[in-house]
């Protein structure tokens, strides 16, 4: 039995009481306007929730990886763009360049980051190219002392607002992956430009953007790790990613669950509480199961990180569970609320729009099968 210590609760209590005090209230009207909140999210970073597992000398509070899944999943049930917020700044940015930055670079951008002063996004998908990471077209070429890149990247959240993207770029497309380098690129370059992306079915409280990259010169000192790391970053930064979106995926499952046992017990049809129905029971029934299950993983993959231990296959397990129970509660949850579930005067109707996309991005449920079933029997058939 996993028991959570004292400093744990506490950290769980507080994030609990911040996400309901100033997230939940906050949540339908960004949701509704379609509008990106940056102020919360300067909250988010004042509360110590963005970069919490960097060391302190960085700004972060040097967390373990266990306890920041807590603040996730916190924030996931009050507010999927906050999560958002929170899963890429800390899991994809700052996470890679705890791991792979130069002293200078994390002294330059991990400060800002974690106090939320400087947002930051994860440049990797582009228009022709997302579950095959490793088949960029963003061109990186060498110049005197530095680098030129070229190139698009599509649905990069924070794109808009983001003062730093972490740019991934083939600098040789001979060598294939092993071509590729990361940038850490500041938004404000020449060349750097960003669009809105519109018409998103979920997340509309998050801002999502379509970059471009017309001849950005960066110095030499924006490469991050060496030429030829920038895949191995970037599955470095997902496996970080992927615990992050399966944490904020059990605050939905435990959010539907909230509003749904609330709600059987309010509302009656045939002079009885819906909750005394058999058949509401095993709606609910069914969610606490998904809710205790996507937890379990999720706490095991954080253990197995703060371990040191490999934790790919598991974090991989932890998402792709997490994520469609995420799906499932919050499409269980509308039932139990019958029509006032499909309106978003209750929560349920947002945690299922905003579900969607986590079974999509950092790794669609399909991807994360071939993952576990190539870890499982050695064959990768990722590549047919
Ligand atoms: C709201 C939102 C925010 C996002 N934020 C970011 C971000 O911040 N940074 C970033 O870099 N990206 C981001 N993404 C992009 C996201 O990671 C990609 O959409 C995702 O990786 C899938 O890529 P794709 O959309 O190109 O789909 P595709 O790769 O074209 O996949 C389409 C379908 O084919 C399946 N498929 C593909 N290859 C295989 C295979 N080998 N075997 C079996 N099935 C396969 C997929 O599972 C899927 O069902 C975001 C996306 C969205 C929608």
């Amino acid at each position: 039995m996993i028991s959570l210590t004292d400093e744990q609760r506490l950290i769980q209590e507080t994030a609990r009481e911040f996400v309901d005090n100033e997230v939940v209230p906050k949540a339908r009207d960004s949701d509704r306007a379609q509008r990106f909140d940056p102020e919360l999210a300067r909250r988010v970073g004042e509360m110590g929730y963005l970069g919490a597992p960097v060391a302190e000398e960085y700004g972060g509070r040097d967390l373990d990886y266990f306890t920041y899944g807590l603040i996730v999943e916190e924030i996931g049930r009050g507010d999927s763009a906050m999560r958002t917020v929170v899963s890429v700044v800390t899991s994809l940015v700052c996470s890679s360049i705890v791991r792979w930055g130069s002293e200078e670079q994390k002294q330059q951008w991990l400060p800002g980051l974690c106090t939320g002063e400087t947002l930051g996004c994860f440049g990797l998908t582009e228009p022709d190219t997302g579950s095959d990471a490793s088949n960029l077209k963003t061109r990186a070429e060498k110049v005197d002392g530095g680098w030129r890149i070229n190139g698009g990247k599509m649905w990069i959240s924070l794109g808009n607002y983001a003062k730093l993207a972490m740019i991934f770029a083939q600098t040789d497309p001979e060598k294939k992956h092993k071509g590729l380098a990361c940038f850490l690129v500041p938004t404000d370059a020449d060349g750097f430009s960003s669009q809105e992306i519109h018409g998103k079915l979920g997340l509309k409280g998050s801002d999502t953007a379509e970059l471009s990259l017309d001849g950005v010169e960066v110095p030499d000192s924006a490469l991050m790790g060496q030429v030829g790391d920038g895949f191995k970053i970037a599955m470095s930064a997902l496996d970080s990613g992927r615990y992050s979106v399966a944490a904020g995926c059990v605050g939905i499952c435990q959010g539907s669950l909230d509003a749904s046992v609330a709600y059987a017990k309010e509302r009656t049809q045939f002079n009885r509480p819906i909750a005394s129905f058999q058949l509401v029971q095993e709606m609910i029934a069914d969610m606490v199961v998904q809710t205790e299950a996507a937890r379990g993983l999720v706490w095991r993959a954080g253990w197995l990180k703060d371990q040191g231990k490999p934790s790919t296959t598991e974090t991989s397990i932890a998402k792709l569970y997490a994520t469609e129970a995420a799906v499932n509660c919050a499409d269980r949850a509308i039932q139990v609320h019958g029509g006032s579930g499909y309106v978003d005067d209750h929560p349920v109707e947002r945690y299922w729009r905003d579900a969607r996309v986590t079974t999509l991005y950092e790794g669609t449920s399909q991807i994360q099968k071939l993952i576990i079933g190539r870890a499982y029997t050695g064959i990768n058939a990722l590549i047919p």
